[in-house]
């Protein structure tokens, strides 16, 4: 009785999520008949990714500096911005945090060549679930906010329920992270993902390693490299 005095409130407050609650239940249901196999996870990092944000950094921080030295993207050394600024000259490294600090960085960033596209792509794949696992920045007045108005933008509606927003990813379980920041670290010693170094100009230079597979670009296997972890 009283539940099903409460269903019905539950689906008019829903409003605009009405049509997802049923789709969700659809999905989830769709997929857990379907399995035959085994379900591959794959966890996408955002920034430097999917999301551009070094071209983003750099084109405000010259547009906000116009008077101050900047480092080109092919000069970029380190996953750190604001360390490598802050070691051009040391007032730099908080100019440098005032970019992505403000309103309005994270939702203009330009989506990074293919990589929209090829998450739209595994996400109807058989067998897989991909979400996108990223770190907001500990300034969260804007940062976490514009990370979903950005997916809702490029990746659609229905994909806020595929997003992950963590600091630590080493608590996340996944088949592949695929990541541009090399070293990931956090409480879980051994994650269950293989970490898989997505290519940036921050990270081009460290040489090739036998333990950890690189992603060059979108443009790159990126479909072979699923294909490696379903066997
Ligand atoms: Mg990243």
């Amino acid at each position: 009785m009283k539940i099903m005095s409460i269903l019905p409130v539950t689906v008019r407050l829903l409003g605009r999520e009405r049509t997802l609650f049923h789709n969700q239940f659809n999905c989830i249901f769709a997929k857990m008949s379907s399995s035959s196999g085994k379900r591959l996870r794959v966890l996408v990092d955002m920034d430097g990714v999917i999301a551009d944000f070094e071209g983003g950094f750099l084109k405000k921080f010259r547009a906000r500096y116009p008077n101050e030295p900047y480092i080109t993207l092919e000069d970029r050394r380190g996953f750190w911005v604001s360390s490598q600024y802050g070691s051009l000259r040391s007032d730099l490294c908080e100019k440098a945090i005032s970019i992505w600090e403000s309103k309005d960085f994270f939702i203009e960033l330009e989506p990074i060549p293919g990589g929209v596209q090829a998450v739209k792509e595994m996400a109807k794949m058989e067998n897989t679930d991909v979400f996108i696992c990223t770190s907001p920045i500990k300034h969260y007045i804007h940062c976490p906010y514009e990370k979903y108005a950005w997916i809702d933008k490029h990746l659609g509606f229905d994909f806020l329920e595929q997003i992950i927003l963590t600091r630590d990813k080493t608590v996340v379980t996944g088949d592949i992270l695929i990541d541009d920041k090399p070293e990931l670290i956090g409480v879980e010693p051994n994650p269950s993902w293989e970490h898989v170094l997505f290519t940036a100009c921050h990270n081009k230079h460290i040489p090739p390693s036998f333990s950890r597979r690189r992603l060059l670009s979108w443009a790159d296997d990126w479909r072979g490299l699923l294909e490696s972890k379903r066997h």
